[in-house]
């Protein structure tokens, strides 16, 4: 196997793979999305009763969401996670009680009117755990409503739940081979305009390949065009890879634990094989 034209930044990946197969290429998406783990609010506690402010004013605790609702809007707040710095729950030293290796505490304390936003979330430490998007819209307070709430975050994985999915939009396409019948193609504009990748253009009045790996094999070039002027097959052994992160980790770190839990899988896998061989 062998990558080409990696585009590996912040939180977007994109490469080029050949000499793969579709089973590699989706244990590959599979584990990008369900595998790796991060961090993601678990348990949300909200303060009852009246809040008041530093000048006594008194603000009631309540909001136009239900607390489920809101509880399950923080849960989907993307936080960063150092992978080397944290455990799961079941496996830390405290026994699952919760300390700073496997878990992370936040604050939310805001009075009305407003809009309450992931980035009012505090952690409770170090200010670099805060949500990665300050600007995610939680909910909204009117005249004398408040908010006052303890969450607290732990690793899990995109298997368990949504919100400890780290990758979004992973997938892959065949590698487009488009040929172009240069004698059979006349005029070229119907089939460059039914394009909407912009994949071929006009050119001395032949249609040609200028974007080949925009092709998405959607063959509307082939209908639109003279029959049999342009053939287009996507090439099984070779892929266009691409995803993203919601930003609680880099599309690199999240490749490189990709890679690293199949590798892991499969070596599992061979010493029990081989225990059994024995
Ligand atoms: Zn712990």
């Amino acid at each position: 196997m062998k990558i080409e034209d990696m585009k590996v930044e912040g939180n977007n990946a994109r490469f080029v793979m050949s000499g793969a197969s579709v089973t590699f290429m989706n244990a590959l998406r599979r584990v990008l999305m369900a595998e790796i783990p991060k961090m993601a609010i678990e348990t949300v506690e909200f303060h009852m009763g009246s809040i008041s402010d530093e000048n006594g004013k008194s603000f009631e605790s309540t909001g136009p969401l239900f607390d489920e609702m809101l509880a399950h809007r923080l849960g989907l707040v993307p936080i960063p996670t150092d992978l080397s710095l944290y455990k799961f729950r079941k496996e830390c030293a405290c026994g699952g009680e919760g300390c700073p290796t496997c878990t992370i505490m936040f604050s939310l304390n805001k009075k009305g009117p407003c809009v309450v936003y992931s980035g009012d979330l505090e952690p409770l430490g170090d200010s670099k755990l805060s949500p990665v998007d300050k600007l995610i819209p939680l909910t909204k307070l009117t005249e004398d409503e408040a908010i006052l709430i303890y969450a607290t975050a732990q690793l899990g994985r995109g298997r368990d739940h949504a919100k400890w999915q780290v990758t979004h939009g992973s997938g892959y396409r065949l590698y487009p081979t488009i040929k172009v019948s240069k004698a059979k193609c006349e005029g070229a504009k119907d089939c460059a305009s039914a394009c909407p990748k912009k994949v071929i253009a006009v050119k001395e009045g032949k249609a040609q390949v200028v974007n080949l790996e925009a092709c998405n094999l959607c063959m509307a070039c082939v209908e639109a065009c003279e029959k049999g002027a342009i053939t287009i097959e996507g090439d099984e052994t070779k892929f266009i890879f691409q995803f993203e992160t919601d930003g609680s980790l880099a599309a690199k770190d999240a490749l490189l634990y990709a890679l690293g839990h199949l590798e892991s899988e499969f070596s599992a896998l061979h010493d029990s094989i081989g225990e059994m061989m024995e």
